[in-house]
């Protein structure tokens, strides 16, 4: 089928560009990989795909609002008709991630999907470091890369740690992490705190300071934050956890680049205040849970 081979080899080339194998975990994206393999037919024009300004030919997205944990985590003084609803929610968002990413024991069903996220689940680099996600969100990482390294020159870090998916679940309250679904990743986390989190994320010294923006309380400039959340990540540190490594990819990996002869998505930028630094001498107490 034209239309589908052309755009396989547009985004076969775009990730080229981007420095990542496109792969993903469906049967869908794996016969694309077959597909991309193939050579164009003869006479067939490879047309480069539509860019915007900034020359980077990925979807802006927003996180959908049912993956989002603030929108279905539960608190013992909700009324009731709202913790039901907030529950279906958490059902829907672990079984949209059990769909798209792979079935984890304990969540879902396993008849959602046949593989394990680990089983889709590969390696790629992500600004110069190793990181072992899922691979449906490869591209979506190479987006926030490229638009960094054009953005954010003028507050330069240069990650020393990151850490990706993970072969278990540590919470016991019912949550399930991003992380075992490999659609998270942490940057550095000794250096970008959790002080909504337990000890001895909370012992960490920049918690005890009391400060006007959480942007004082991690090393990760504000910059990086604004690209990952163009792009589909939900940055924790919006959460009351204040988990400020934390990204978690929670748009749709159908919509990381755009279908073949458009444009690329441009959204107007997220109209949302950052959130105010949980006090320091109240962010023991805060949240009992780990760094997610
Ligand atoms: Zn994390």
């Amino acid at each position: 089928m034209k239309t589908r081979s052309l755009s396989v080899l547009l985004l076969a080339s775009a990730a080229f560009a981007l420095g990542v194998v496109v792969s993903g975990p469906s049967r869908d994206a794996r016969a694309q990989e077959a597909d991309a393999g193939a050579p164009p037919a003869s006479g067939e024009a490879i047309a480069s795909p539509p860019t915007t300004s900034d020359g980077i030919a990925c979807n802006e997205q927003r996180p959908l609002d049912y993956l989002v944990r603030g929108n279905w985590v539960t608190k013992a003084r909700m009324p009731r008709e709202e913790i039901q609803r907030r529950r279906e929610l958490a059902a829907q968002a672990v079984r949209f991630r059990t769909e798209h990413y792979g079935y984890f024991e304990g969540f879902g069903r396993p008849e959602w999907n046949a593989h394990t996220p680990m089983e889709n689940a590969g390696n790629t680099r992500f600004m110069g470091l190793h990181l072992r996600v899922n691979r449906a969100i490869h591209p979506a990482l190479a987006c926030v890369e490229q638009a960094i390294t054009a953005q954010c020159s003028a507050t330069p870090y240069r990650a020393q740690r990151l850490s990706g998916i993970r072969d278990r679940n540590t919470y016991h309250n019912g949550e399930v992490s991003n992380h075992v679904y490999g659609i998270a990743i942490d940057v550095d986390p000794s250096v970008n705190t959790c002080c909504g989190c337990v000890p001895p994320w909370t012992d960490h010294p920049l918690c005890a300071q009391e400060v006007s923006s959480i942007f004082e309380r991690m090393q990760m400039p504000e910059c990086w934050v604004r690209q990952f959340e163009r792009f589909g990540f939900y940055w924790l540190g919006r959460d009351s956890l204040q988990d400020t490594m934390h990204f978690e990819f929670l748009a749709d990996p159908s919509q990381i680049t755009p279908a073949a002869g458009t444009a690329p998505t441009r959204l107007a930028p997220l109209d949302q205040p950052w959130p105010t630094p949980v006090p320091a001498r109240r962010a023991a107490a805060a949240a009992p849970r780990r760094p997610r």
